[in-house]
């Protein structure tokens, strides 16, 4: 140790010759400032190894002393200490942030700060020869060092600015669409392109919207990027022109990737037909950074609502749905005079079969039923699980008559349906279902009265022996 030049830059005489001090005994070289502007001449005159400086000083003060320093390369493998009266967490957190290597309030002992010294200069010499200064290119007017400060200073405030305006985007994590046209505004505000995207990753539902501008994503790079990601996407548009088979190669494209820790939500990326400058792929990087937190969220809203609406055996929607989508259409029916019908449908001696085969049996019985009946229905239709072994089936637009037939169709697939046998070699099983068909009309009031029409229809074809459909009369 020692021989190491310490930059000291304090305004006061007394810890100055204190620290000055202190460092000698241990065999340090010590120059000194009174203030930031001639610490930083020093700094490029004389390459100091370690930098201690005071928080409050005049003009400039340590936070952008610091910031300066960091942010040069010739200079940024410097190590800084801060060091301050001030001991508030907050300014700690500033002077960490503005790229402080240690910060130490001033009633620490000087040992204290001594051994601080001595580890980052150790660290130092582990990371890195010292470089040799490089004062021929770094201006050091006074004027200039106050503009390289200000520039600094507003690159922190731009990209605090972006960081806010992708984070405010979390208000929209309810609303996908509403989330990606402000995304694309955004994006449009802050690069020239002529095709931007947002991939999204998610277990089923991988989806690629894309923004275009004048000039059209070619085919070629949609193939590039469904090769680059999953060929399982789906593409959407979601601003701008129309995506159409125009052959125009846009050569010039940067990416950001969407990651929480490990886990890989997806991608941006901006495509143009000139090149993109550093400035422009950090502040895409940036982007990517914040957005990801947004995109995280978004994702986890969309599954908690999804859960939130589907029953988790069977994952046909919820009784609790059931009744939200039942009332939306029975308000639709009234308003228009538009039909609607309801089927209900109940497994026939459900209970025995529990019995002989057990409940784990009684359960894959059900999730094949759910399986079978989403197969056969019409897209339109809404399927949920209303009960134990009891499902509602909700058909828009339809009359009992089309019900009555829908209702045969889906008696005869089950009665046919192989259920897989839990015990292992067994053969499948054969399972009836009892159906109740009942319509809407214009005298009934509540839900409730078509629900307990069907009901009672269901109940009709249980009674005159099961694995049938009755249409309530
Ligand atoms: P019916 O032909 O008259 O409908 O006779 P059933 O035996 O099907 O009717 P019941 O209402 O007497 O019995 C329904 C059975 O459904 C009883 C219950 O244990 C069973 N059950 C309800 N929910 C589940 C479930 O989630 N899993 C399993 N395995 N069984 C269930
Ligand atoms: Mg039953
Ligand atoms: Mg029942």
């Amino acid at each position: 140790m020692a021989n190491e030049l310490i930059l000291i830059v304090e305004d006061s005489r007394t810890w100055l010759q204190a620290i000055e001090m202190s460092l000698n005994k241990e065999g340090f070289h010590v120059i000194t400032a009174k203030d930031a502007i001639e610490g930083y001449h020093k700094v490029i005159t004389e390459s100091p190894d370690l930098i201690i400086s005071d928080i409050n000083l005049p003009e400039l003060n340590g936070y952008q002393f610091c910031r300066l320093i960091k942010n040069e390369n010739a200079t940024s493998y410097i190590p800084i200490i801060l060091l301050t009266s001030l001991g508030q967490k907050q300014d700690r957190f500033w002077g960490l942030k503005a790229g402080a290597d240690r910060y130490i309030v001033k009633d620490t002992s000087m040992d204290a700060l001594v051994k601080d010294v001595k580890t980052l200069i150790d660290e130092k010499k582990d990371k890195a020869r010292r470089k040799p200064p490089k004062s021929a290119i770094i201006d050091i007017k006074d004027a200039a060092i106050m503009s390289k400060v200000n520039y600094l200073f507003d690159k922190l405030l731009f990209e605090s600015t972006i960081m806010g305006e992708i984070k405010n985007l979390a208000t929209f994590i309810n609303d996908r669409q509403g989330l990606l046209d402000e995304f694309f505004k955004i994006m449009t505000a802050l690069f020239d392109y002529k095709a931007s995207g947002l991939l999204i990753m998610s277990e089923d539902n991988t989806a690629l919207y894309l923004d275009l501008k004048e000039g059209m994503l070619s085919d070629e790079n949609v193939k590039t990027v469904k090769d680059f990601y999953t060929n399982n996407i789906k593409i959407e548009i979601a601003g701008g022109m129309e995506y159409n088979n125009k052959k125009i190669h846009i050569p010039y494209f940067t990416e950001s990737g969407l990651n929480i820790q490990k886990e890989r939500l997806g991608n941006i990326f901006i495509f143009n037909d000139s090149e993109y400058d550093i400035t422009n792929r950090n502040t895409l990087s940036l982007v990517g950074k914040e957005l990801a937190v947004v995109i995280k969220l978004m994702l986890l809203y969309e599954e908690n609502e999804r859960l939130s609406i589907t029953d988790g055996l069977t994952k046909a929607y919820n009784r609790r749905y059931f009744n939200t989508q039942i009332e939306k259409e029975f308000e639709k029916a009234k308003r228009y005079n538009s039909k609607l019908t309801l089927i209900m449908l109940d497994i026939d001696h459900f209970k025995l079969l529990n019995d002989n085969y057990g409940h784990q049996q009684g359960d894959i019985v059900l999730i094949h039923l759910a399986r079978a009946l989403k197969e056969n229905m019409r897209n339109i239709d809404f399927i949920a699980r209303y009960g134990g072994e009891e499902f509602a089936i909700l058909m828009s637009g339809a009359d009992e008559k089309e019900g009555a037939i829908v209702a045969e169709k889906l008696r005869k697939k089950i009665e046919s349906y192989p259920f897989p046998a839990v015990q292992k070699g067994a053969e499948s099983l054969k399972v009836t279902i009892s159906l109740g068909v009942a319509e809407y009309s214009a005298d009934m009031n509540l839900t409730d009265d078509l629900v307990k029409s069907a009901d009672s229809a269901l109940y009709k074809a249980k009674e005159d022996g099961r694995n049938r459909v009755k249409v309530h009369e």
